[in-house]
């Protein structure tokens, strides 16, 4: 299926040094409607939502930030630590709202497994259902998320 020229538009701001240093999508060369159709597909899969993800994420940063930059521990078998960057970033899809350059690192003692992300990532995922691209340094592969927040 043939992309719409908004997310031409989105895609082009998902280039690196658009919007970020790295951009958003590795070296994916998909186009960007594929990538989101095959996470969505995924995530069906898993029988979650991106919402549903977004908000587990969103409840371990919230957790977190009550840490002060220290490690928080959650739920008996979580730690969590949020690293607040100065700064903001807009989303690449086109409407408004800024969101802060926070950096949050989740471990799961139980699995011995890491999850970071940032704070547009939670927009990102819960909103536009977009995991990153294919090597990209920040991708977030669903499967492995949902694992690791148990979901
Ligand atoms: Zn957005």
């Amino acid at each position: 299926m043939k992309q719409s020229p908004q997310l031409d538009l989105v895609e082009a701001r998902m280039r690196p040094g658009a919007i970020s240093l790295h951009g958003f999508l590795g070296k994916d060369t998909r186009p960007l409607s594929q990538i989101l159709e095959e996470d969505h597909n995924t995530v069906n899969e898993l029988g979650v939502t991106h919402r549903l993800i977004a908000d587990r994420m969103e409840f371990f940063t919230e957790q977190g930030q009550k840490g002060l930059g220290t490690t928080v521990e959650v739920e008996g078998h979580f730690e969590v630590r949020v690293e607040e960057v100065r700064g903001v970033l807009p989303c690449p899809w086109p409407h408004k709202g800024l969101y802060g350059k926070l950096n949050v690192y989740l471990r799961n003692l139980e699995l011995d497994k890491e999850l970071t992300w940032t704070g547009l990532q939670v927009h990102l995922i819960g909103a536009h259902g977009f995991y990153e691209g294919r090597g990209s340094p920040f991708r977030i592969e669903p499967q492995e998320a949902c694992r690791i927040l148990e979901l």
